[in-house]
């Protein structure tokens, strides 16, 4: 007997959207799903994250300044979501807004963007002359980029860059001890996403790229060192230690050349058996 469950058509606990449910996603149907798993990565309060989802609800994945429809997978579009605050006094009461929109906020509260969007517009068509009104925000001092790359964030609140934030999310399911994952962040910090092993830059988002980013054991198996390089390095890697990479690459690489026979050396963590293909 198969475990296989039939799918069962439910409604998106989010979206309100039927969708066919599986016994991986319960109540959320497949986007929401992956909303939903941004969300928890990300450092928020509880509260925060419940009056998001509170307002995904009610009024689905649209931005709370502007209306439009909000994009859930492209990170570096205007129109992707962010966590946005309408008034930064209030740090638990959040909205979605599209990142466009959420720059263009910054410190403002809610009422005092629509007060200066609508003063610079009348400015603009009407001439009429800007009235200031107090901002009670304003602190151009606190917000600041993402801890580890110094690129925007997606709230004030949040440690990570969308691009940090999906890493963090990563290693997160990769269960790295505490001391590796720093040393992997210390590594970001000071060359960026760059291949270890070559200084290449790395594909951060298609995954099925040859050069996108993967967590390489350093030894073989071993978690306590573990460093990022491309899925296509990490393939030729496989089981050996870097000095047997190194070696083995130059060893090829005489041959390749020079007709150089391939010296045999003994690997330390080699511990495949042969499959016939
Ligand atoms: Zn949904
Ligand atoms: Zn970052």
């Amino acid at each position: 007997m198969s475990a296989y469950k039939k799918p069962v058509s439910r409604k998106c606990a989010y979206c309100g959207k039927q969708f066919l449910a599986t016994h991986s996603n319960k109540s959320y149907c497949t986007p929401c799903a992956h909303f939903n798993r941004r969300l928890d990565c990300t450092q928020l309060s509880p509260r925060a994250r419940k009056s998001i989802r509170r307002y995904v609800r009610k009024f689905g994945f649209t931005c709370d300044y502007s209306g439009v429809s909000l994009d859930l997978k492209d990170f570096t579009s205007p129109w992707h979501f962010n966590f946005s605050c309408p008034d930064k006094g209030n740090p638990n009461n959040m909205v979605l807004a599209a990142a466009l929109f959420t720059v263009m906020k910054r410190d403002l509260t809610k009422p005092e963007f629509r007060y200066y969007v609508l003063q610079v517009h009348d400015n603009r068509t009407k001439h009429t002359k800007i009235k200031k009104r107090p901002i009670i925000h304003w602190n151009r001092l606190g917000v600041g980029g993402c801890c580890i790359c110094g690129q925007p964030k997606l709230s004030t609140q949040a440690l990570y860059c969308p691009t940090c934030s999906h890493t963090a999310h990563r290693m997160k399911l990769l269960r790295l001890p505490e001391k590796t994952k720093q040393a992997i962040w210390d590594y970001i910090r000071k060359y960026g996403y760059v291949c270890y092993y070559t200084g290449m830059p790395l594909e951060l988002k298609n995954s099925h790229d040859p050069w996108y980013l993967v967590f390489d054991h350093y030894n073989p198996r071993d978690p306590s060192k573990v460093v990022i390089t491309s899925y296509l390095v990490n393939e030729m890697k496989n089981d050996l230690t870097e000095n047997e990479f190194w070696y083995y690459i130059a060893q090829l690489a005489d041959h390749f050349r020079k007709g150089t026979p391939v010296e045999k050396i003994k690997l330390k963590f080699w511990a495949r058996h042969y499959v016939p293909s």
